[in-house]
């Protein structure tokens, strides 16, 4: 498996980082609303937050609305950059629709391990429909930015698949996706089942049947499966919106944009990070 899917599919603690700023698109399926806000030595701050976050995450993401439109982009990818060097992560990805990357190329080459793109059709004009905006890069630009990255575990492109496909057409999406990935240089797809309520039930659509599943993995939160379809990569990922709504299971640390540190997406649930102190770069658990 790639590094890129075995970090995404593992159920390593993270520690992610939701950056504040808008989006240049608005797909239906966001769940998310946020402007740009101003924020005073952002960079600092996040460091903080960061150096609160017990040392067993080993993960960094980076995610938001459009990260790229974000007015501390920059500092983010510089932050993580140094979390490389000095191995504070083993592996840091960032979520983007791609708008805006062409700018970075040296920066994310210098902080990313992976890149995670989002993409919901292969056909430009249907992409620009589903993103609202004709701002998203086309396939053109896409293979324009991938041709300058060298990122040790590769770009993953995410397609959204929402409930009101037919299996048909999640076919002839799936194969079209596949193809696209091909000619942009993207290392794999994935293929997100949003899941709001409930987990659906571990059922696969019929025509992934024909194709061996190579790993699958599930926690409370999501459940992976890893197939290798026409020579790709292609994880089909079943998600809840909230990973902790049914159990007590730590997804992670979310840093907020705010700079709370929390369990869960929407900032309600504090994590109690008083058990720990922090003695140089490491994090020690104090036991009570
Ligand atoms: S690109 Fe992402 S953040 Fe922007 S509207 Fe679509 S889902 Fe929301």
């Amino acid at each position: 498996m790639n590094k890129f899917l075995d970090y995404c599919t593992n159920t390593d603690l993270h520690a992610t980082v939701i950056l504040p700023g808008g989006c240049n698109a608005r797909c239906s399926f966001c769940y998310d609303i946020s402007e740009n806000v101003d924020i005073k030595d952002y960079k600092k701050k996040l460091a903080e937050a960061i150096a609160k976050i017990p040392t067993e995450a080993r993960k960094f993401a980076i995610t938001g609305m459009e990260t790229s439109y974000s007015p501390y982009f920059k500092d983010v990818l510089e932050l993580a950059s140094e979390y490389r060097k000095d191995h504070r992560f083993d592996f840091v990805f960032l979520n983007s629709n791609g708008s805006n990357l062409k700018k970075y190329i040296s920066e994310l080459n210098a902080g990313l391990d992976a890149l995670n793109i989002s993409r919901h059709s292969a056909d430009d004009k249907e992409n620009y429909g589903i993103f609202n905006t004709d701002t998203v890069p086309s396939a053109d630009e896409l293979r324009d930015i991938i041709s300058g990255l060298s990122l040790e575990a590769g770009v993953n492109v995410n397609t959204v698949i929402t409930d009101d496909l037919s299996e048909e057409e999640v076919e002839r999406k799936t194969y079209a996706m596949i193809e696209l990935c091909k000619y942009i240089g993207a290392t794999s797809l994935t293929l997100r089942f949003e899941a709001h309520d409930r987990l659906r039930p571990n059922q696969l659509l019929s025509f992934l049947e024909q194709y061996p599943t190579i790993q699958e993995k599930a926690n409370p939160g999501c459940h992976f499966w890893l197939k290798n379809i026409h020579g790709l990569n292609v994880v089909l990922k079943h998600v809840t919106k909230e990973p902790t709504s049914y159990s007590n299971w730590n997804y992670g640390y979310i840093i907020q944009r705010n700079f709370d540190i929390t369990r869960d997406w929407a900032g309600l649930k504090p994590h109690d990070l008083s058990t720990y102190q922090t003695i140089g770069n490491e994090k020690l658990k104090i036991l009570k």
